[in-house]
């Protein structure tokens, strides 16, 4: 299992973070060591002084698959949930600032919770219409609705599987909407998808 994700694809997280709208879709991967399942605490690593939530609908790949056309990408999935892109911001921006991988800020160990999954069917709703909401301490920091996704999830799929053959079990984080911010220790954080909680992290 690979845990693929993309970066930089809603406009109001770019600029956030004052960063430049990529040219194509920008995609990184976290080992399946950084798998967080709901309902597990999350460790603040003693490595960063800035750790930040990043919530984002996470597809399961339901087939292999290779060279996907956009068109047929919806048959690669079934089921989607949320999931939180933690991200080293002090360790990612040293990385930024002279042109290395992001893999420390992003791939540490438990660096990616992952709510339950729900049938997409169940939803009733289009893959780019569904709306999420993360709150921190019962607060709601980030709420978007998956419309707002610059690379929508089947163009993501047919990209990434241009590169990377896509298996069975693989998980895909789509991109993170504005209101990311710290992670410290006491804080909850519940995920909610079309307003049912999906999951939960505490931090220690
Ligand atoms: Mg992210």
């Amino acid at each position: 299992m690979k845990i693929i994700c993309v970066g930089r694809n809603y406009v109001e997280h770019i600029q956030e973070l004052g960063n430049e709208k990529p040219d194509s879709i920008v995609f990184f991967m976290k080992p399946d060591t950084a798998l967080l399942k709901d309902g597990e605490d999350f460790y603040l690593p003693d490595f960063s002084q800035n750790v930040a939530y990043e919530c984002e609908l996470v597809v399961k790949i339901s087939k292999v698959g290779k060279t996907i056309p956009v068109a047929f990408a919806k048959n690669y999935y079934e089921q989607v949930t949320l999931g939180l892109d933690i991200t080293l911001r002090d360790v990612q921006q040293k990385a930024k600032e002279k042109g290395l991988p992001w893999t420390l800020a992003k791939a540490f160990d438990y660096s990616a919770p992952i709510g339950n999954f729900l049938p997409l069917k169940s939803l009733n709703k289009d893959i780019q219409d569904l709306n999420f909401t993360l709150k921190k301490n019962g607060e709601t920091v980030q709420s978007a609705n998956t419309s707002l996704m610059i690379n929508k999830v089947d163009e993501i799929i047919a990209y990434v599987s241009k590169f990377i053959t896509l298996k069975t079990g693989d998980y895909i984080f789509t991109g993170t909407p504005k209101g990311v911010g710290p992670m410290n220790i006491g804080d909850v954080f519940t995920a909610y998808l079309e307003g049912e909680q999906v999951l939960k992290v505490e931090v220690k």
